[in-house]
């Protein structure tokens, strides 16, 4: 008789997402001439730029044809997009890393979610509070951690580094000293970003510590402001100490498309084994590989086109973010985020949870968001609203919001 893999068990039921999609759904049952704006889920709404949806054409046609078609690709990416990546994302920011440690695939998801597999199980994990659920769900389900403790708020066995207001939403280095840290800035849901001297500590403290940070930087497009990092590559000794994942789906609206990277240094040891090596063996045994087209379209994002057209789309999104930001505050909330990164993070009026404050969005102005205590116990009393509507959509909103 089979078995199961009983740590999927420990898992919580119900999505965040799942239950919005639910509520949202009753709602419309019930009232369906209700115009309902989404600035919800963290799903892009800009089409592809045109530069994009040409060097597609033009890959599906080589495709058709006996001197261009490709069957299966090398297993890491091809060169044509590993050396746009090394050159326009790292070395021209004064970063040491060289094509041949990127990692092409089809998406920050399935990297963030599967870099875990070549680390031991007994690894203590370190995550925020609030967090993208991803790091936490899949270290579940590998068995790195206990049950879901709900009077926590959180599962057993996991570091829980709390970002709150007094801290400025950046978690501060903790004391039980974790083998795996998972960072994200600028950050999923807060908003938040941090400096260079602030993730240079973080670095001092992993190489100090034996550690290894997993640094998501799938929102690095939309940083504004001059000292914060683009990756933590910019930090001295983060090739001893961190892998980075990269997502082409904000930046350049790939969520359908599904593009991304992993970066890891060959620098990067543990006992002698290097960590490069085993993604490589991970990669050419698990994994197929991004289409050869949609690695041709992430190749235009580093055209000079490409990066006007993809300026001008994140810069459209910021304006949104802009508006919310303002325009909470306008209508007396206190808010957070939107300046490096596309989310708001919103503190719920008269001490509201978080879906009570979602319920009421709902009901009273039709407007839906994402409760913050879906990202962990830290969230509780917050609220998220994304920068990804078109700007009607935002424009309205936000009318509608200072009705509330
Ligand atoms: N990392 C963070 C922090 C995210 O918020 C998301 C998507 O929302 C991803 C990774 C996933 O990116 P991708 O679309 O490349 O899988």
């Amino acid at each position: 008789m089979f078995t199961i893999n009983e740590n999927y068990l420990k898992l919580q039921g119900s999505y965040l997402f799942s239950t919005i999609a639910k509520k949202v759904a009753a709602y419309k049952e019930a009232n369906p001439e209700a115009d309902v704006i989404r600035l919800g889920i963290g799903d892009v709404t800009q089409p592809l730029a045109p530069v994009i949806i040409e060097a597609l054409q033009k890959a599906v046609a080589e495709m058709g044809t006996a001197e261009g078609f490709r069957g299966y690709g090398p297993e890491q990416g091809y060169d044509f997009l590993r050396n746009a990546i090394a050159v326009n994302d790292y070395q021209a920011r004064g970063c040491d890393i060289a094509a041949d440690e990127i990692f092409v695939s089809d998406g920050a998801k399935c990297d963030v979610g599967n870099i875990q597999e070549i680390f031991g199980i007994s690894n203590r994990v370190a995550v925020c509070d609030p967090v993208y659920p991803v790091y936490v769900d899949t270290n579940v389900m590998a068995g790195r951690t206990g049950m879901y403790n709900s009077a926590a708020g959180g599962f057993d066995g996991l570091i829980y580094m709390p970002c709150t207001e007094e801290n400025g939403f950046a978690p501060s280095l903790p004391e039980e000293v974790p083998d795996l840290i998972y960072l994200c800035f600028p950050n999923n849901p807060t908003g938040a970003a941090i400096k260079k001297d602030a993730l240079q500590e973080w670095v001092d403290y992993a190489n100090r510590n034996g550690s290894v940070i997993l640094y998501d930087a799938a929102y690095e497009a939309y940083i504004s402001e001059e000292d914060v990092p683009h990756s933590i590559y910019e930090c001295s000794g983060a090739r001893t100490c961190a892998i980075e994942m990269h997502s082409f789906s904000k930046n350049a609206g790939f969520t359908g498309l599904r593009l991304g990277y992993t970066v890891i240094p060959k620098d990067l040891k543990a006992g002698g084994a290097s960590l490069h090596d085993l993604w490589n063996r991970r990669h050419g045994t698990k994994y197929n590989g991004a289409p050869y087209i949609v690695q041709r379209a992430g190749e235009a994002v580093y055209s000079e086109e490409g990066k006007k057209k993809l300026k001008a789309q994140v810069a459209y999104y910021m304006e949104n973010a802009r508006i919310i930001r303002e325009g909470l505050k306008e209508a007396g909330f206190t808010a957070y985020g939107g300046v490096n990164a596309p989310y708001i993070w919103l503190k719920t009026p008269d001490q509201l949870t978080s879906w009570e404050f979602f319920d009421r969005l709902l009901n009273e102005v039709q407007v839906v968001g994402t409760p913050g205590s879906g990202f962990g116990a830290s969230g509780e009393g917050f609220f998220r609203l994304t920068a990804f509507g078109t700007h009607e959509n935002t424009v309205e909103a936000l009318k509608r919001i200072r009705r509330f």
